[in-house]
């Protein structure tokens, strides 16, 4: 069977950035099934997973457009420390959920220098280029239930 709308397709991926240091990968863990057509995984991926069968390798460049989209510079912002109150002592690293124009979004720390707190409500993965290694281990029809709902079931129909 070929990946299709209303298809569900498992792979396993090792997704790297432009100089080749390893992001993510799905080696460890169980291969990752979607909904084909349905924008479970990012444009770029999806539409170079179409037409592919059971055991097929490939390897795919996925550029911003493709992936999570551009950087956007006004969603880094500097706030004073006050207006943390009520929430830990901000620290790089630290991320917590924040309010952005489409609804929730969250947001990392970036910098903390004296009383001036850096964080920055993009995508880690926004503005890069992705370069993913993929294998694809199962094909199958999706079932009506998946296709109403958008998403994968799994084994159990049960929701992730
Ligand atoms: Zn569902």
């Amino acid at each position: 069977m070929q990946i299709a709308d209303r298809t569900v397709a498992s792979f396993h991926y090792t997704l790297t950035n432009e100089g080749g240091d390893v992001i993510d990968t799905s080696r460890e863990r169980e291969p990752l099934a979607y909904l084909h057509g349905a924008g479970n995984i990012v444009p770029g991926l999806e539409k170079a997973m179409a037409g592919r069968t059971e055991g097929d390798t490939f390897k795919v460049e996925v550029t911003p457009d493709e992936g999570y989209g551009p950087r956007h510079d006004e969603l880094v912002q500097t706030l004073p420390k006050s207006s943390f109150q009520g929430a830990p002592e901000p620290k790089p690293g630290m991320q917590f959920q924040g309010q952005g124009p489409q609804g929730p979004v969250m947001v990392v720390v970036t910098e903390v220098e004296g009383d001036q707190v850096t964080i920055d409500g993009n995508h880690p993965l926004a503005g890069k280029t992705l370069n993913f290694d993929i294998e694809v281990t199962e094909v199958r029809s999706a079932n009506e239930e998946e296709l109403t709902h958008g998403h994968v079931h799994g084994a159990g129909g049960e929701h992730e």
